[in-house]
């Protein structure tokens, strides 16, 4: 069996979809004219996909409406737009939604994903879906009369459950949480506190799954990326890996190819990382324009085999590319290639690797 390499996830949605998105919300079209954009998207990037030799795919997350952390909450009446606001690198701040009252539910699950893609794909499918802790940022600091922050944990405890295990029972490869929150709980408070909030959280959630179960969920953890830009990256990972291999998880997806000091993030995960957690490390950088080649991401590998057992290696991009459905700063052609190199590089260290 040759090094595993998978996706984050996104990839930017079509021209045609992207379009219908504009229309929809100046409302020119209706709701179905952009379900049959969804899937027409779905089927196109999953053509694409499968042609750059990935042995497990994504759907691209085309319908994952309005992004990757805000999929479930989507058309929800109970919502006030002006929550918490992320502040990215480049200047630009993206602002998330808070509850205005209870209970708190779903109204997308990710495993409604995967009633298409996995009916148009040849190859296995991973399904990313988003952590309790992120969602746990909607709760207004203000409170909310009738339904308390312990009810709202409760309720989304139970939501972010049947999110990931339906994906199980779907048939999904895997299924990978999004915790780019992870690095920022740092940045928002350095004393690490609300750092490991998040992680008991999320552990109430894994702690639900069996042992098997949980070698088929993974953690993504990156500093955000959005506009080519992210919002976390001057936070120091010896802050965060040694919690986040805490997470009860078989798989961590790390970004790592565009972090400054591979070797010392390295050495981190060497003395952190449980033995039976297999590591993926970011060989591509999703926010950089330029292309990388498969030497320069066989190198990379060749690296970190050096600091985690081959056997529980594997390789990834730092991010998705497009995580937000309106980022068009990188073009699909630019991320198919990339994903190509990645697939190319990591089959080219297997060898050398003899495995
Ligand atoms: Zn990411």
């Amino acid at each position: 069996m040759p090094i595993p390499t998978e996706p984050i996830g996104s990839i930017p949605r079509t021209e045609s979809l992207f379009v219908a998105f504009e229309k929809f919300n100046a409302g020119e079209v209706q709701e179905d004219i952009l379900k049959q954009e969804f899937e027409r998207a779905t089927i196109e990037t999953i053509r694409l996909f499968e042609e750059t030799g990935s042995p497990v795919i994504s759907d691209g997350e085309q319908r994952k409406y309005s992004s990757f952390w805000t999929y479930p909450i989507y058309g929800l009446k109970n919502l006030d737009p002006d929550g918490f606001e992320v502040p990215f690198k480049a200047g630009h701040i993206r602002k998330f939604p808070l509850i205005l009252s209870g209970p708190f539910r779903y109204s997308v699950y990710a495993n409604s994903f995967l009633d298409v893609s996995l009916k148009h794909a040849k190859v296995p499918v991973k399904q990313a879906v988003i952590s309790a802790s992120a969602l746990s940022l909607m709760y207004p600091t203000a409170g909310i009369s009738n339904y308390s922050q312990e009810e709202f944990l409760e309720d989304l405890i139970i939501e972010n459950e049947k999110d990931i295990r339906q994906c199980l029972q779907k048939g999904a490869h895997c299924v990978q949480v999004d915790f780019t929150e992870g690095r920022l709980a740092i940045k928002i408070d350095p004393s690490g506190d609300f750092l490991e909030n998040f992680i008991e959280m999320n552990n109430l959630v894994l702690d639900k799954f069996s042992e098997s179960e949980r070698a088929k969920i993974g953690i993504h953890t990156c500093p955000g990326g959005d506009h080519d830009s992210t919002h976390s990256a001057d936070v120091d990972y010896a802050k965060l890996l040694p919690s986040l291999f805490e997470l009860l998880a078989g798989n961590f997806y790390i970004q790592l190819s565009s972090e400054k000091d591979r070797a010392r993030v390295l050495q981190i995960i060497k003395e952190n990382r449980k033995p039976h957690q297999r590591i993926f490390v970011g060989v591509i950088n999703p926010i950089s324009p330029r292309l990388e080649t498969p030497e320069e991401v066989c190198q990379q590998i060749l690296e970190a085999a050096k600091y985690i057992p081959v056997d529980k290696l594997g390789s990834t991009d730092d991010c998705g590319f497009s995580p937000f459905c309106d980022d068009r700063s990188t073009t699909r052609e630019l991320a198919f290639a990339k994903i190509r190199a990645r697939v190319l590089g990591t089959q080219m260290a297997s060898k050398i690797l003899g495995i």
